[in-house]
């Protein structure tokens, strides 16, 4: 069957008894149940919103926390120009500061810092990963975090705190879309162009404009048809449901409300959603593997007792327990490393031997997850339907203590449409599944992201460099990149923190830093040795595509091949022959190798690769 799970990747000596589960059986439910979400037309299902589009006022570019603020245009030029104020932003700022380099101006749509915790503010949004590890520059701010897993109001405050610590705000330009960028030859600067007719010149760009920048609508028919209220999850509108991140959602007492999607925005709203609406339906066609949170209050002793440099020490930690290395004890009872553990308790039974046992370990891993369903939820059909049946890193993981509990209330009612591969229709007053319509004063969309669609579907910023050559012309067989980070005949960009980071480990925040220092470096270097202008050649950037497809399939968390995933935005929806294809590029080592890499190079200190003028 396509896509089934190969018998040659287990081990046949660990015996059912010992596992507790048939690996055959649950291998051909895992295909079949692939195959029924697998839809020919794939990342084409989605509604693109973009700014000129029907929706785009509404889920893109109104802000319903801010008023718009007027401005005049701005001329002016700079040494660096960050595009995002989001984590990137924020933390190559620092790191050029904390460089020397200070000429800095920062474009950012939102009406704060924070990027995705400035515009994602739905109720119980939380950080999953551990907020020692995930919250950048600790240290360097002197904050330590209140919870072991932060809720997004005190994630967006650190983003302002950092703001505050480094003087970024003087330097920053709010609600502002970046509109074009340009290469000027003749003067080795970008022109920056802005939805509020500013142009600016930049020595050096560096694009954080996240993963997460464009919410997605589910392309269903009809969508456009419907007359009672809507929105995204990224832009909550809280003035309709009252409440707020922490919940209490008062103005959804009388109202039926239907939530499009079980991601791991929807199993953070939902407990909330359940509470506060009359009614609840919700609209699942893949469920989510939904893991413990274990939440706790910091220990402020041991927060006391941290000395100098933890916070890098421990985020290693967090990468090395996550792809299936040895795991500190800070981190044993973390969902991330559920899978390690279990692999490695597996290799204890056979013996100490590791080999094949990956995919016995996440069937493992998986049944211990479902197992959690039947714990919490009363009803044994709605359980069945609350299952996850992939490998754990098909899709995101998620963890939550309220989410399957939800399901037991009288007012929440689970709608599965797998059967349908979708909702199959959107009317004036409600949502049509299979066959029947669910009348609903309110659509909540939480239906993702453009996180792996083309860089120009999901960014949408026409960007010409060298001879006017458009990036996506470049780009045309696949991105092409050196480090995943500058890209030839598109000088003094620096694209920080895209898909790329994704695939060194499920700490983004981390990736994130690691690519801002490195910039910082080649930014001042550049400055100090009186470059104007650094083009990676092509050879290095072909060097860069080998070594990547070296590295592809190594990785720990991939958890099982793309085209035996259950479809999502992991392997573009199901068509992806690639590991965690996320634009196209690919870097299976984990972050630890990636960090050593670059520091090799900077160590090197000839700025290998980059054509300098
Ligand atoms: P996702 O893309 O993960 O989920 C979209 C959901 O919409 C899926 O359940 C999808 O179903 C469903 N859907 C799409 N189209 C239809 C349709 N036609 N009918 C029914 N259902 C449909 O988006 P999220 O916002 O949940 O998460 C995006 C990412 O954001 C996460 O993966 C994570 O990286 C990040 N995030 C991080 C958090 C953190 O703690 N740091 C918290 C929340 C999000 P299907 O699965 O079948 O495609």
């Amino acid at each position: 069957m396509c896509g089934e799970i190969s018998m040659a990747e287990i081990d046949q000596p660990l015996s059912e008894a010992i596992l507790g589960f048939d690996p055959n059986e649950l291998s051909q439910r895992y295909a079949k149940e692939r195959e029924k979400r697998i839809r020919p037309d794939a990342e084409a299902q989605y509604l693109r919103i973009s700014n000129d589009s029907p929706f785009s006022n509404k889920y893109l570019e109104d802000d319903p926390y801010s008023e718009k603020l007027e401005r005049a245009p701005l001329k002016e030029q700079r040494e660096i120009i960050l595009v995002g104020g989001g984590w990137v932003g924020l933390l190559t700022a620092a790191r050029l500061i904390e460089a020397g380099v200070r000429d800095i101006r920062i474009i950012e749509s939102g009406s704060d810092f924070g990027g995705t915790w400035y515009w994602n503010r739905y109720p119980g949004a939380q950080c999953d990963i551990e907020s020692y590890s995930y919250l950048p520059l600790l240290e360097e701010t002197g904050y330590i975090p209140k919870l072991r897993f932060s809720y997004a109001s005190e994630i967006y405050e650190h983003a302002q705190r950092i703001g505050k610590h480094f003087d970024l705000y003087k330097d920053a330009i709010f609600q502002t879309w970046v509109t074009e960028l340009r290469w000027l030859e003749d003067e080795s600067m970008w022109l920056v162009s802005t939805n509020r007719g500013d142009e600016m010149r930049a020595r050096h760009i560096c694009l954080g404009t996240g993963p997460a920048n464009r919410p997605r609508l589910p392309g269903i028919p009809g969508v456009e048809k419907f007359k009672g209220h809507s929105f995204h999850t990224c832009r909550w509108d809280y003035k309709y449901t009252g409440g707020n991140p922490e919940g209490g959602l008062i103005g959804l007492a009388d109202k039926t409300v239907g939530i499009i999607g079980t991601g791991a925005t929807a199993v953070q709203c939902i407990p909330a959603l359940g509470e506060g609406a009359k009614q609840l339906f919700v609209f699942q066609r893949t469920p989510s593997s939904v893991d413990t949170r274990n939440n706790k209050e910091t220990d402020q002793k041991w927060a006391k007792s941290l000395k100098p440099g933890w916070q890098k020490e421990r985020q290693r930690k967090f990468g090395e327990a996550f792809l299936g290395r040895s795991i500190d004890p800070a981190f044993i009872d973390d969902g991330w490393t559920r899978l390690t553990r279990n692999l490695l308790d597996l290799a204890d039974k056979a013996n100490g031997k590791i080999d094949g046992l990956m995919q016995l370990a996440d069937f493992k891993t998986m049944e211990e997850i479902r197992s959690l369903v039947d714990d919490n939820v009363k009803n044994p059909e709605v359980a069945g339907k609350l299952k996850a049946y992939y490998n754990q890193f098909c899709k995101r993981p998620t963890f939550n203590d309220f989410y399957l509990d939800t399901f037991n209330r009288s007012n929440v009612e689970l709608v599965d449409v797998s059967s349908t591969k979708g909702v199959e229709a959107i009317n004036a007053t409600g949502i049509i599944a299979n066959g029947k319509e669910y009348k609903v004063d309110c659509i909540i969309y939480a239906s993702g992201f453009e996180i792996t669609s083309s860089y120009e579907r999901r960014l949408g910023i026409p960007i010409f460099g060298i001879d006017g050559k458009s990036i996506y012309e470049h780009w045309q067989d696949g991105m092409r990149t050196m480090h995943g980070l500058m890209v030839s005949g598109f000088p003094n960009l620096y694209l920080c923190g895209g898909g790329f980071v994704f695939q060194l480990g499920a700490n983004y925040a981390h990736g994130i830093d690691v690519q801002a220092s490195h910039v910082a470096y080649t930014i001042s270097q550049l400055r100090n040795r009186g470059i104007k202008s650094a083009n990676v050649s092509i050879d290095a950037e072909e060097r860069w595509i080998t070594d990547q497809l070296e590295t592809e399939g190594s990785g720990f968390i991939l958890g099982g091949s793309p085209d035996s995933c259950t479809p999502g935005y992991y392997n573009q929806e199901g068509t992806s022959k690639r590991y965690r294809n996320v634009n196209q590029e690919t870097y299976g080592k984990g972050v630890g190798a990636y960090v050593r890499l670059l520091r090799k190079w900077r160590a090197d200190g000839t700025l290998d690769g980059l054509d300098l003028d």
